[in-house]
């Protein structure tokens, strides 16, 4: 059975003192998890001062993205190697801000997916199509070409990892998909998964896109659904425990 997951992504939000805040707020309403794993990926100027609570209440850390590269001249960029030295266990790669806004391309997502597991990190690829594509009926069609270069690439190797479901239409607009729509196209990644190899079948296919705590526990219901990447939610810590709370009492069996 996949591992649950339960992940917030900060994107370029927060600060100092509100993690601090945060992390108080976790921790007086903090019931360790028994099914699921919870990530958080913060800003990477956040990551050091994170590790010590973050460690203590059982939450991994991840990155947001990483270089496909272990060194050089790259300004402003971020190794896999610097990321891991830094405490860091997962990076996400391919968030659609980042393809959208950096011209990320499938293969340049997959070359940051390998980077992230030569220097020791779990990647969490997110694939998604825009409105365009849904409505085009291209959906599938785009989400497949995203994960079969990450496959291509990787192979086995991406058990390692988990893939985020984030229909584009649906992150930070308030517009979640459906729980049926959102399963249909988990059951899709799941056989494209399974067609690669059988042992791609345990990979985590979490759901992102307007996740919060009123909608959680039906999307956590559905067959394919382990789990979830939370952008907006996750900065709230009465929100992130009640979406890590949703997962603990009404996840897939
Ligand atoms: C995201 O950033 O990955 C995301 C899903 O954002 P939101 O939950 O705010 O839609």
């Amino acid at each position: 059975m996949p591992q649950r997951i339960v992940a917030g992504n900060w994107k370029m939000n927060g600060s100092r003192a509100l993690l601090a805040a945060y992390f108080t707020a976790m921790e007086q309403g903090w019931a360790a998890p028994r099914r699921c794993e919870v990530l958080l990926f913060p800003p990477a100027l956040l990551l050091s001062e994170s590790i010590e609570r973050a460690a203590a209440l059982g939450i991994r850390l991840g990155v947001q993205t990483v270089h496909p590269e272990a060194s050089g001249a790259y300004t402003g960029e971020l190794a896999a190697e610097m990321a891991a030295d830094a405490g860091a266990q997962w990076t996400l790669v391919g968030h659609s801000e980042r393809r959208a806004a950096c011209g990320e391309s499938n293969d340049g997502v997959a070359a940051r997916a390998v980077a992230a597991l030569r220097a020791g990190l779990k990647p969490m690829v997110c694939v998604g199509e825009v409105l365009a594509d849904r409505r085009a009926g291209r959906a599938e069609d785009v989400v497949r070409e995203q994960l079969e270069a990450v496959l291509t690439t990787m192979g086995e190797d991406l058990c390692a990892g988990a893939i985020a479901y984030e229909p584009v239409w649906a992150i930070g607009t308030g517009e979640t998909a459906s729980p049926e729509v959102a399963q249909a196209m988990h059951a899709v990644i799941r056989d494209i998964l399974g067609a690669a190899s059988k042992r791609l079948l345990e990979v985590p296919i979490v759901y992102g896109g307007s996740v919060k705590p009123d909608n959680a526990a039906a999307l956590f219901a559905e067959t394919d659904i382990d789990g979830a990447l939370v952008g907006g939610a996750s900065l709230d810590a009465a929100a992130f425990l009640a979406i890590i709370a949703a997962m603990e009492n009404h996840g897939n069996p």
